[in-house]
């Protein structure tokens, strides 16, 4: 199966910013969460795939190696793959090794980042929360001592290179330094391995991690923890774990940024003589007045009841959307007191339906006009 351009799946131009990519990230992330779509494997293929796509383009060197060589370049480096046929909990919940951290010459390795795949509810993000993720943690391997060989002595100098970790190689008229392939630059050389740890020094365990996510949080969003990644090899420092936040989506509000916006069905009568409504909040419910003949979709706009950004003090507005309902499964004696209304009504005339009468003389233009062509 051949692979999707990133720039493609998420539908941006090649030279698309940070905040660019975000906002393409969020409006797939939305509409093809597996919580919107139950059972649609079409739907989650596409939530990973941009998914993949973010992650990869939101980091400037997996970004540089995916300009330059595509999806093979990143698959070269060995980097996380979310893609490979494992199912959706191999995504969130799961910590990954971002190995690009590595493969610089000389001198120690500094620790891979991490990342994790955090799932938050609307009102966990709107409000922030204090999240404890299990992730991996390396000890020295103790049958070793952290040296990766079976005696657990020192390991020796590398063959090839003599320790230097880097070795000559003559091209053409050229002598060029590279990094030793059979030491990969370490200088040493473990040539049997410790069995408990196979050669690597550590050994990877569990722990738990409070992470406090800041209110205001939206999907795309990512909170570093500086030096919570894997450790550096001999001394460097160790990487960062990066946690990336994904809001799931909620059965009352969209969000669009720091707005929200929700839909609230009124009935007739409500709509036609105006009364109080009661519209659900994040903190709880406030009441607004519906106006005499409120018409279907209608919005009414609350200041200040949207989300609070979490860069500035600055609060978002919650927009309700009306919708009329036809009332539905009426008994006899209400469709005869509904019919009786209707005789009262003057449906071709402006009085009471104004949109209903100029539409019908839009359409009367419109029919003349055709059978006047023919
Ligand atoms: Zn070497
Ligand atoms: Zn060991």
């Amino acid at each position: 199966m051949s692979k999707r351009d990133y720039y493609e799946v998420l539908g941006v131009s090649k030279q698309a910013g940070e905040d660019e990519l975000k906002k393409a990230y969020r409006r797939l992330a939305m509409k093809f969460h597996p919580d919107r779509n139950p059972g649609d494997a079409a739907a989650e293929e596409k939530f990973k795939e941009a998914s993949e796509a973010y992650e990869v383009l939101t980091d400037a060197q997996r970004r540089a190696v995916y300009d330059k060589y595509g999806h093979e370049g990143l698959q070269r480096g060995g980097g996380a793959d979310f893609g490979g046929g494992g199912g959706f909990a191999d995504i969130f919940g799961d910590v990954f090794a971002d190995i690009f951290g590595g493969g610089r010459s000389g001198g120690p390795r500094r620790g891979a980042d991490l990342r994790y795949m955090m799932e938050l509810s609307l009102e966990q993000a709107v409000f922030g929360t204090a999240e404890s993720i299990r992730i991996p943690s390396w000890d020295d391997c103790g049958d070793c001592h952290g040296h990766g060989t079976a005696d657990g002595k020192k390991p020796g100098a590398c063959p090839t290179c003599g320790g230097a970790g880097q070795v000559r190689v003559q091209q053409g008229f050229f002598v060029l330094q590279q990094t030793c392939p059979q030491c990969r630059g370490r200088g040493t050389l473990v040539t049997d391995p410790c069995r408990t740890c196979r050669g690597a020094g550590k050994t990877r365990r569990e722990k738990t991690l409070e992470v406090k996510i800041p209110a205001g949080v939206d999907t795309g969003d990512r909170i570093r923890l500086s030096g919570e990644g894997e450790p550096g090899e001999r001394g460097a420092p160790a990487g960062d774990l990066y946690v990336q936040i994904n809001v799931k989506p909620h059965e009352v509000f969209d969000r669009d940024g720091n707005d929200l916006h929700c839909t609230v069905p009124i009935s007739i009568v409500t709509a036609a003589l105006g009364g109080a409504l009661e519209v659900p909040t994040l903190e709880g419910r406030v009441s607004i007045d519906v106006p005499e003949g409120t018409q279907s979709g209608r919005q009414f706009r609350l200041r200040g009841r949207g989300v609070r950004s979490v860069r500035s003090a600055q609060s978002g507005d919650l927009y309700c959307n009306v919708i009329v309902e036809t009332p539905v499964r009426l008994s006899k004696a209400q469709k005869d007191l509904l019919r009786q209304f209707g005789d009262t009504l003057d449906v071709e005339g402006s009085q009471h339906h104004p949109e209903a009468s100029s539409w019908l003389g839009k359409a009367k233009r419109f029919f003349d006009d055709l059978t006047g062509a023919s």
